[in-house]
């Protein structure tokens, strides 16, 4: 009897797998199809200068939502996508219709003409040889100067070192794009590396954020990382912004730029534009 339980058992498993491995298999056809027909979209959230509230940028943020099923988390859909092969053409698809809105934003609206746009990079991307070229050729077709093009990459990647993502990232320098290492601290950064590599800004992850308050230990990663970054000459972002109590300890302890949900939340471009032109009526420009 206990045996036959098992094997009942291990069919119910078996039966399991199969099922998990079809929805992955399905979940990978829907993302091709997805990206092909236009299925995915963007949000922007907002970069704001912590003491005079100035917008200084928009971070676009890939979504996907399944007619189905609604929304599937960037999370789970870009892994998905770098093992599917897939990141390469929805990288591409991100940077052009970012660049795209940003055109826009600038033809219709008196945006301040340093306003960044920042697209977040897989290491996959940043591989690539061709990479550089690509930011390029879509930079042209958008009219968007390069200095206007931030690009967001994880410390791994950008610690990896490898000849290639190193050559690409030269190359992009010379094109003025703007680099960001994403979620700093969480992984393993070499003080050499962040001298020697062309990186512009390091964005505090949201971890290191969120036990904020007086004088704990975060806020005094927080101050070794604002110490750092300013013997490198690099800028840096708090992310993960949610409380008041949060934002007077970063402008308190000298961090002043910021992302999070308390100065913005990811939304789509429509409503951007207005938030921009908002945000010059209220500078009096
Ligand atoms: P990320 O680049 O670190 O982006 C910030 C994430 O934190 C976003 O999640 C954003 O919605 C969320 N966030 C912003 N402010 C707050 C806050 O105050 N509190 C909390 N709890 N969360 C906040 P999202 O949009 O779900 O994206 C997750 C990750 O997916 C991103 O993390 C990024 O690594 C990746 N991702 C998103 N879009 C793309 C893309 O186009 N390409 C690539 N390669 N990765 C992307
Ligand atoms: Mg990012
Ligand atoms: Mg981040
Ligand atoms: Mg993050």
């Amino acid at each position: 009897e206990a045996k036959l339980a098992g094997r009942a058992r291990a069919r119910v498993c078996d039966a399991g797998l199969r099922g998990r491995a079809a929805s992955r298999a399905e979940l990978v056809l829907a993302l091709r199809q997805a990206i092909a027909a236009g299925g995915t979209s963007l949000a922007y959230q907002p970069e704001i200068d912590l003491v005079t509230g100035e917008l200084l940028g928009l971070e676009a943020l890939c979504r996907w939502a399944r007619p189905e099923s609604g929304p599937v988390s960037p999370a789970e859909f870009i892994p998905l996508a770098e093992e599917a092969g897939l990141i390469g053409e929805l990288g591409r698809h991100v940077l052009a219709t970012a660049l795209a809105d940003l055109a826009g934003w600038r033809a219709r609206t008196p945006v301040r003409s340093e306003l960044t746009v920042w697209v977040n990079v897989s290491p996959l991307q940043l591989n690539d040889p061709r990479f550089a070229a690509v930011v390029a050729e879509l930079l042209e077709q958008s009219s968007v100067p390069g200095g206007c093009l931030g690009l967001e990459v994880t410390e791994s990647a950008v610690m990896a070192q490898d000849a290639a993502t190193r050559a690409q990232l030269h190359a992009l320098r010379e094109l003025g794009v703007r680099v960001a290492v994403d979620d700093f601290g969480t992984g393993y950064s070499s003080l050499g590396a962040l001298k020697a590599l062309p990186v512009d800004l390091l964005k505090i992850d949201r971890s290191f954020i969120d036990g904020l308050r007086g004088r704990g230990s975060d806020a005094q990663i927080v101050t070794a990382i604002l110490a750092m970054a300013d013997a490198l000459g690099l800028a840096v972002l708090a992310e993960g912004v949610e409380r008041d109590d949060q934002l007077s300890t970063l402008i308190g302890l000298g961090c002043t730029r910021g992302q999070g949900f308390l100065l913005g939340r990811p939304a789509p471009a429509g409503v951007v534009e207005a938030v921009i032109r908002g945000s010059r009526r209220r500078a009096g420009t």
